[in-house]
């Protein structure tokens, strides 16, 4: 099925703060020529990132991209708001080491991109069609990518995950990703921590910028916000939006299925990475360009 690369048709942005610096931090994309792809700029240090799975340098809280000592971090809500709504062609500004955390979900970012205005271009998407079965595991922890046929529409996804705390417990999601069910089943889903884990975080100098606000929290098998949950299922929900913004890092969309199991921002990664470390597992596919119709 032939699709188009698509862009923003204006600048814009808005200010937040950091999840773990807590300092204030402003965003902005900005249209970019096409074929470009998503490139995220350090204005503070003017250092440029690829958007791509072999600049991630840590996974540990959140997915950071990395050249040599300078590193920007948290873009897995930002590349999914981009992934979501299909935007192959954008430059992302920050003006510190990590992206803003907003509410801790990707409906703000994915809210701005509508605000610009997507534009298609006539310049053909290039897909990776998988070809055979991808899998990484440890432990219980799995992630998989299997084939399916390149003309089916929409990005198939099931994802399981299984907390201790009864609040979250065991959950488990299937759909069909397309930029419609992105926007009303998976963008507002928000981050989630553990209570007790927030004491370590701080303790460690992190998640200064962590509130209420901007994350569930979970504690004793009660979610802590006083306004509660927005899906009774939002836990997996934001999992499987993390899930959409890590693989997007493979920089175009992928035509197979996704499988995960407790999967998180490292093994999204080592998937991508199991993915194109064979050219067996894919192919590129890309369409020549309609040529104009001559009269
Ligand atoms: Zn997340």
């Amino acid at each position: 099925m032939r699709s188009y690369r698509r862009g923003i048709s204006r600048p814009i942005g808005c200010e937040g703060i950091g999840l773990h610096s807590g300092a204030a931090v402003s965003i902005r994309f900005i249209p970019a020529e096409t074929g470009s792809g998503i490139v995220f700029h350090r204005t503070d240090i003017g250092v440029t990132i690829p958007a791509r799975y072999d600049h991630v340098v840590d996974t540990q809280l959140s997915t950071t991209l990395g050249i040599g000592e300078h590193r920007i971090g948290l873009v897995e809500h930002v590349m999914a708001a981009l992934a979501g709504l299909g935007v192959d062609d954008v430059r992302v500004e920050v003006s510190g080491p990590e992206l803003p955390i907003l509410d801790g979900s990707a409906a703000e970012f994915a809210f701005l991109l509508a605000c610009a205005g997507i534009i298609e271009s006539d310049v053909p998407r290039s897909v990776i069609h998988v070809l055979r079965p991808v899998q990484v595991f440890e432990g219980n922890v799995m992630a998989e990518l299997h084939p399916i046929s390149v003309s089916e529409p929409g990005f198939p996804m099931a994802l399981t995950i299984d907390f201790a705390d009864a609040a979250i417990g065991r959950q488990h999601l299937a759909l069909t990703m397309d930029a419609e069910k992105f926007s009303r089943e998976l963008a507002p889903a928000r981050t989630f921590t553990l209570a007790t884990e927030i004491k370590a975080l701080r303790a460690a100098g992190l998640a200064q910028g962590g509130s209420l606000a901007n994350a569930i929290v979970v504690e004793n098998g009660n979610v802590v916000n006083p306004e509660g949950l927005r899906w009774p299922d939002e836990f997996v929900r934001h999992k499987m939006l993390d899930v959409v913004g890590d693989l997007a890092l493979a920089c175009a969309p992928i035509r197979g299925r996704f499988i995960g199991e407790r999967t998180g921002h490292r093994m999204n990664n080592r998937l991508l990475r199991a993915l194109f470390a064979d050219a067996n597992n894919y192919r590129i596919i890309t369409p020549a360009p309609v040529l104009a119709a001559v009269a």
